[in-house]
């Protein structure tokens, strides 16, 4: 894209189009086959089942995150905070020992366009010489059938885009809500958002998302070292470059198939640049040329700066001291996810103070009586049923309409009334225990400070078992 700030007067953005040519190979091959891979994956992994569960389910208005069968809750910030640093160390870790990989083999952006807008375009608008001969007329030369065939692109292009804010959308609301447009004004609001932005990438903004606007592109350079995994042309073999019939020089025939297949639309042969987003087919198409003339593949190939003239590296001795650390770290992080994920509770109570004008009441028969709210999150994956009692002798708690039912991955607040004998205050402290039993005879248990007379400071405890 060339953007050139003034001409004529005007702000003027123009449009370098690029039309990769159609191509084979190996690492295509695998491309494809793990494209289609997470578009199954992304569509599906909604629907599976877990312990009667969606597997993943991101539900923001009832706070909660649904995963492989586990309920997270805002009490579960441990959680939510050990997952997000394991993705943050992934990211670090894949760049620093695989470079741009993620860009050209698994990024959303990558796998749509190329496996889902681009053959939709091949398919109704042909190849890409005739794409490009047909689109460099201006639109007043094109004849109705082009028009056609570019209305019927539109049309499908929206039709694949809504299919993916419907796919995405699940990941939130869950399929069945989505099927019945069970969203919400809000919801729809948001869906129309993002179709509109998905919508204009897919027929407009595409590559330049690598190149201007995504910022793991612009990271990755700070994380990547000459160690790190980069699709780079072998200069000493290549140069000099042999031109037209000339029989001297390097293996690199001056074909230009390379330029012509790279979606970035640029030309690896120049060195490594910030829009090549690893995806190799450039690799393909020079290997193809190289099988055909007789030489070696690998003119072009996944390499490391360090090692862009010798043979493909990494290993275990190649990762250098960044990538192991990472890796040592990240082996942690989810050895803590999982060992904490597993051993938690499924019931977590938590008591606070209720807000209220007077912060103890002083009763005709002489005890002290505080109002509290008792927090009980239910993470098992079925809804159950809690009463609520005193661990403390001495200490009444009482609460209106036990038992009471909370929802699976919900969370109830009760409202407690706590009396205990005047006597039994230290400093206008004393210190007592909640009971909160499940049906099934689990208990937690939740300790927090009654309050008497003279002794402010709201206080709040928060107990696992
Ligand atoms: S230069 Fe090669 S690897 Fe980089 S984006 Fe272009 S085709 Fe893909
Ligand atoms: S495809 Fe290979 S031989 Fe052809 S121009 Fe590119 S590097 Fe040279």
């Amino acid at each position: 894209m060339t953007v050139n700030a003034a001409s004529e007067g005007k702000f003027l953005i123009r449009r370098d189009w690029i039309y990769p040519a159609d191509l084979t190979g190996r690492f295509r091959t695998w491309r494809k086959r793990i494209g289609y891979g997470l578009i199954a994956l992304f569509a599906l992994t909604p629907w599976i089942r877990i312990g009667g569960l969606p597997a993943v389910q991101i539900d923001l208005p009832g706070r909660r995150l649904l995963l492989l069968g586990s309920i997270f809750t805002p009490h579960d910030s441990w959680a939510l905070a050990l997952m997000g640093l394991i993705v943050a160390i992934c990211m670090f870790f894949f760049a620093a020992v695989f470079g741009r990989v993620w860009c050209g083999w698994a990024c959303p952006q990558t796998v749509w366009m190329d496996w889902l807008y681009r053959p939709i375009e091949r398919l109704i608008e042909g190849k890409a010489h005739s794409r490009k001969k047909m689109d460099s007329k201006p639109p007043s030369e094109w004849p109705a059938s082009w028009w056609a065939r570019k209305v019927a692109k539109y049309v499908a292009f929206a039709l694949a885009t809504a299919f993916i804010v419907g796919v995405f959308l699940t990941w939130f609301i869950g399929g069945p809500r989505l099927l019945h447009g069970d969203m919400g004004a809000a919801g729809w609001g948001v869906a129309g958002f993002i179709f509109a932005l998905g919508f204009l990438n897919a027929v407009w903004f595409r590559e330049q998302l690598c190149t201007y606007a995504c910022p793991y592109a612009r990271f990755q350079g700070a994380l990547m070292s000459d160690k790190s995994l980069i699709v780079a042309y072998d200069e000493q073999r290549g140069e000099p470059r042999k031109l037209g019939k000339a029989r001297e020089g390097g293996d690199c025939v001056s074909c230009m198939r390379c330029v012509q297949v790279c979606p970035a639309g640029i030309d690896i042969r120049d060195g490594d640049q910030l829009s090549c987003i690893a995806c190799a087919s450039c690799v393909d198409a020079c290997d193809t040329v190289m099988i055909k003339i007789g030489k070696p593949r690998g003119l072009i190939r996944y390499t490391t700066d360090r090692d862009a003239t010798g043979p493909t590296p990494i290993s275990v001795k190649t990762l250098g001291s960044r990538s192991l650390m990472y890796a040592a770290i990240l082996a942690l992080l989810s050895g803590a996810l999982v060992y904490g994920a597993v051993t938690r509770s499924p019931i977590t109570v938590a008591v606070a103070r209720a807000v209220s004008t007077e912060i103890f009441r002083e009763l005709p028969n002489g005890e002290v009586a505080n109002q509290l709210t008792v927090h009980i999150s239910n993470r098992a994956n079925s809804a159950h049923e809690f009463v609520v009692r005193s661990g403390t002798e001495g200490v009444t708690v009482t609460v209106p309409g036990l038992p009471w039912a909370v929802d699976w991955g919900a969370e109830e607040r009760l409202m407690a009334f706590v009396s205990a004998p005047a006597e039994r205050f230290v400093d206008g402290r004393l210190a007592a225990m909640i009971v909160v039993e499940r049906e099934d005879g689990t208990e937690v248990s939740a300790h927090f400070d009654m309050l008497g007379p003279s002794h402010p400071s709201p206080h709040t405890t928060e107990t696992t078992p």
